[in-house]
């Protein structure tokens, strides 16, 4: 069987964006998760710094796909490629992973904490628009554009409440 190739030509053509939905949003947001995830679990800052390494290479190789989802018996599982070449399996309803480091230390391992990441990384953006005050979201008709100030950029969108607060003018 003959499998049917894709001109080289035409695939190198596509912009880089296409390559993968969103690459540089998903990569900001696995380093904001990262940040948040170290100041909320210094404990974990080794490991954490471990699985940091896992999520780059999985975004900078994704032929190797580092991490894939399993679905068996309508149970998600996470597989994780160890540098060994070993595939460990990964429990997202428990976090427990089938490495030795989680064997062993009954603990979280890095593993765990990368398939964590990256599935918080890739939730659909939250509706709604961000209020630059208080940076929760809002629907746009409960919010309110302002001018150039000292403190908002002309054009910045703020909460109701935000606003009353601030002495931001209406653009
Ligand atoms: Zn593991
Ligand atoms: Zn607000």
């Amino acid at each position: 069987m003959t499998e049917q190739r894709v001109p080289r030509r035409a695939h190198q053509a596509r912009p880089p964006k296409e390559e993968g939905p969103g690459y540089d949003a998903l990569a900001a947001r696995i380093e904001a998760e990262v940040e948040r995830l170290r100041a909320k679990r210094p404990a974990l800052g080794e490991r954490i710094g471990r699985a940091e390494h896992i999520l780059v290479t999985h975004l900078a190789c994704p032929r190797q796909r580092v991490i894939r989802v399993r679905v068996r018996q309508g149970r998600p599982r996470f597989l994780v490629k160890g540098s060994g070449g070993a595939v460990y399996s990964v429990d997202p309803s428990d976090w427990s992973c089938s490495c030795p480091d989680h064997h062993r230390r009954d603990a979280t391992c890095k593993h765990a904490i990368a398939c964590y990441v990256l599935m918080r990384a890739s939730r659909p953006a939250p509706k709604g628009l961000r209020c630059e005050a208080c940076g929760d979201r809002f629907p746009r008709r409960v919010m309110v554009e302002v001018r150039e100030s000292l403190t908002y950029h002309e054009g910045d969108l703020l909460c109701t409440p935000c606003w009353i607060d601030s002495d931001a003018e209406v653009l």
